[in-house]
């Protein structure tokens, strides 16, 4: 594996190597765990050349976010990415990829109002921004993304989509701990009561798909159950849970195709999301 910290160097490597059925892009901000690890491992099936790029992208974090005590372990994360199948990793430094002064800058207009949009504003454009920047000096095939933040999934779908970027975004499954608990650097900083309370999102959605699948068409209805699961089961404060289109990411109004029942809870150190993707037919309910 190559380690590239400098985009002229990054570029004029990715000219030599590309080839066959093309580049597999995984970005990430590092502190690797499984859930990065199954990205580059599709991306290592269906493609000749995986980079990695790890960066922890300051406009994505609001003022009051955390930033600075975001995990990072450079060490680790390169052995864990080589061990996985990474060609080449990326680490960009901030005064090369943001030199100068923003003269052109990227919001996001749809889809941002609800879930985490609501709560972080800016987030998305900040997302939208340095995902564009890495596309363009990476310039994927394919780009590999989690439905853990499907949100951020749908966003990128409409920027790809909108700005015609030469890519396909490939969205892979959540992977958990075996109790249940979705992956994320976060985990670290739960408590050990917390930890041991946490996979009660999990179960939350889970309830949530039954019901949908035994006819439950309500919105508030479902919303409620996930609710009630999650106040008995944890004192991390329920921060939203949503029902929606997906990946449209509006009100439900069709209960057929897509939807999104998506939630996020604070607790003490970290915020944690989580959420689960139900294709509903008209009839489950007769299930
Ligand atoms: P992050 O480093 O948190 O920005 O995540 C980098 C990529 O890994 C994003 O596409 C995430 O959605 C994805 N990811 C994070 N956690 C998981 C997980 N538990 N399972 C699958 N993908 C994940």
């Amino acid at each position: 594996m190559r380690c590239i910290d400098n985009i002229r160097e990054l570029t004029d490597v990715l000219t030599h190597k590309k080839q066959g059925s093309g580049i597999g892009f995984v970005p990430t901000m590092g502190y690797l765990h499984e859930g990065h690890l199954s990205l580059v491992k599709r991306a290592r099936e269906e493609t000749d050349l995986v980079v990695m790029s790890i960066y922890v992208n300051p406009t994505q974090f609001g003022p009051n976010e955390d930033f600075d005590r975001y995990p990072r372990d450079l060490d680790r994360d390169k052995a864990l990415a080589e061990e996985a199948g990474v060609d080449i990793l990326f680490l960009p430094r901030t005064e090369e990829i943001y030199a100068g002064t923003a003269s052109v800058t990227l919001h996001v207009t749809e889809g941002v109002h609800v879930m985490c949009g609501k709560k972080r504003p800016g987030h998305f454009d900040g997302v939208v921004t340095i995902l564009t920047k890495l596309f363009h000096i990476v310039q994927p095939d394919h780009v590999y993304m989690g439905l853990k933040d499907a949100q951020q999934v749908a966003v990128v779908e409409r920027l790809v989509k909108d700005y015609f970027f030469p890519l396909t975004i490939v969205r892979v499954p959540t992977m958990r701990e075996s109790d249940g608990l979705a992956k994320s650097s976060r985990n670290v900083y739960l408590s050990t009561r917390e930890r041991e309370e946490a996979p009660v999102l999990q179960h939350s959605l889970q309830r949530a798909r039954k019901a949908i699948q035994q006819g439950a068409r309500s919105p508030e209805e479902v919303i409620s159950l996930v609710r009630e699961t999650i106040e008995s089961g944890t004192s991390g404060v329920i921060d939203y849970i949503e029902v929606l289109s997906y990946p449209g990411l509006c009100p439900v109004e069709e209960w057929d195709g897509e939807i999104i029942v998506a939630l996020a809870v604070q607790y003490e150190k970290a915020r944690l999301i989580d959420n689960m993707i139900i294709t509903v037919s008209e009839e489950d309910k007769h299930v």
